[in-house]
């Protein structure tokens, strides 16, 4: 079985454990350079992402994080995840960091105060039926650049065809919450990414 990490420094670090063990993977907490060398896959929470990068330093993680991505570790951002692994972030907080590799702009916090969470039901590309989507204060993909494949856009409202799941070789990114409630399609098709990466 994939050993697939959680990043565990802040966020719903138990519930990306939980769908990633439904789908037969080894999920492990990862807080310390020695758990991230030990796995084949990463997955980013959702949470906090200015938080999420702080934390990162403190504990020395945010360089290995950096070379990991970089020698092609496959790795899954949620929400506040794929905000850590954008090169390039708008509305962040001043000079915010993230560890890169995904060549997207996002948006921080982009659906607006007012529609803090939504629910949608979004066609997925490589999933036959569409995903029930949960937003919570979730950044959307302003632009992508070079290789990155957009997987889903917005469907409905103001926001209709904003960019909200992309991928690029090994790294994947949705700003919604997969990790949510009982389907876990898309955590298989990050499971199925780095199994075919071993
Ligand atoms: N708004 C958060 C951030 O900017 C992300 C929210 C989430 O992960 N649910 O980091």
């Amino acid at each position: 079985n994939p050993v697939i990490g959680v990043l565990a420094l802040q966020g719903d670090v138990r519930e990306h454990l939980a769908a990633l063990r439904d789908l037969g993977a080894d999920p492990v907490s990862v807080r310390r350079p020695a758990e991230l060398a030990a796995c084949d896959g990463l997955v980013i929470p959702g949470g906090e992402s200015t938080t999420m990068v702080k934390l990162a330093r403190i504990f020395d993680l945010l360089e290995p994080l950096r070379e990991a991505v970089r020698d092609g570790l496959p790795a899954f951002g949620t929400c506040a995840g794929m905000i850590m692994l954008a090169d390039r972030i708008e509305d962040g907080a001043a000079g915010q960091e993230s560890i890169g590799g995904l060549h997207i702009t996002v948006r921080r916090n982009a659906f607006g105060r007012q529609v803090d969470s939504f629910e949608e039901d979004l066609h997925v590309e490589g999933l036959a039926e569409p995903v029930r989507a949960v937003f919570i204060r979730a950044p959307w993909v302003e632009s992508v650049e070079g290789d990155v494949e957009v997987l889903a856009r917005v469907e409905d409202g103001p926001a209709a065809g904003r960019i909200v799941a992309v991928r690029q070789g090994p790294l994947m990114a949705t700003s919604f919450h997969p990790e949510v409630g009982s389907d876990h399609r898309i955590h298989g098709m990050f499971v199925d990414l780095v199994r075919s990466a071993i």
